[in-house]
């Protein structure tokens, strides 16, 4: 029964055609799974911004997807939703390890993400974990190899991938940039690409920024392919 449903729900994700989703006003109009649909109302979300109503059907469709909106619109939840969604389509469990990586610029927003993923995955299985630095090392080590979704900081990130034998990345189904213009201006584009070199090529990956600068464009073409660009400042 569960199977069907889930089925069925990847049948309306494959026939979703913008026309339609450009109606939607609300998260469960979108095809969603019960148990994020769930996390999401429990969180008190219930409509859509103009980036999420945007970006979510495109990214659930698999492809990679170039988004820009400013600050406040919405981003966090235009990709946790989908790197829920993906991971749940999958029957990602324990065993599978890591399947999707959050970057972004700076702890603190490292850790909003964090709290809106627990609250937004609540009822779902999937683990997830921080690496922002300062905190225990050894900590963030011993816990890097069991999460599923790992949110964290491009230096941190790296210096695990580097030393952490725990930390596999060669499941990981999906990439997320978050603030990709800031990661850039803080001077990350070195590290970024020692992070993008270690991923495997079939990934999905997402790119989030307020701005669409040309470093974030020559940062796009390096990592991702046909990317849809989605816009949610032209609207409103
Ligand atoms: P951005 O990353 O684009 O700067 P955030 O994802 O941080 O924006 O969201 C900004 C604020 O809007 C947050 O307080 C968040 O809780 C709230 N928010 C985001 N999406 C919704 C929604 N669909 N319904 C209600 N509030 C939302
Ligand atoms: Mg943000």
């Amino acid at each position: 029964q569960a199977e069907k449903q889930l089925k069925e729900i990847k049948q309306r994700v494959q026939d979703l055609t913008s026309e339609e989703y450009k109606t939607f006003e609300r998260f469960k109009e979108l095809p969603l799974t019960a148990d994020i649909l769930r996390g999401l109302d429990r969180s008190g979300f219930h409509s859509l911004t103009e980036i999420q109503k945007l970006a979510i059907p495109e990214c659930l469709k698999g492809n990679d997807v170039l988004a820009a909106a400013k600050t406040g619109s919405g981003k966090t939840l235009a990709f946790l939703v989908p790197v829920v969604q993906k991971l749940v389509f999958e029957n990602w469990s324990d065993m599978d390890g890591l399947g999707a990586l959050i970057i972004t610029p700076t702890r603190e927003l490292a850790v909003q993400i964090y709290e809106v993923l627990l609250k937004i995955g609540k009822y779902t299985q999937l683990s997830a974990g921080l690496v922002i630095g300062g905190k225990d090392y050894s900590f963030e080590k011993e816990r890097v190899g069991r999460v599923n979704i790992l949110i964290g900081t491009p230096g941190r990130l790296l210096q695990h991938m580097d030393e952490s034998a725990t930390l596999q990345t060669d499941n990981v189904q999906m990439l997320v940039l978050d603030e990709a213009d800031r990661i850039l201006d803080m001077g990350f584009k070195k590290t970024l690409d020692a992070i993008l070199g270690q991923l495997p090529a079939g990934r999905q990956t997402l790119l989030f920024s307020a701005t669409q600068t040309k470093s974030v464009g020559d940062l796009a073409r390096l990592s991702m392919v046909n990317p849809k660009y989605v816009n949610g400042n032209l609207a409103n």
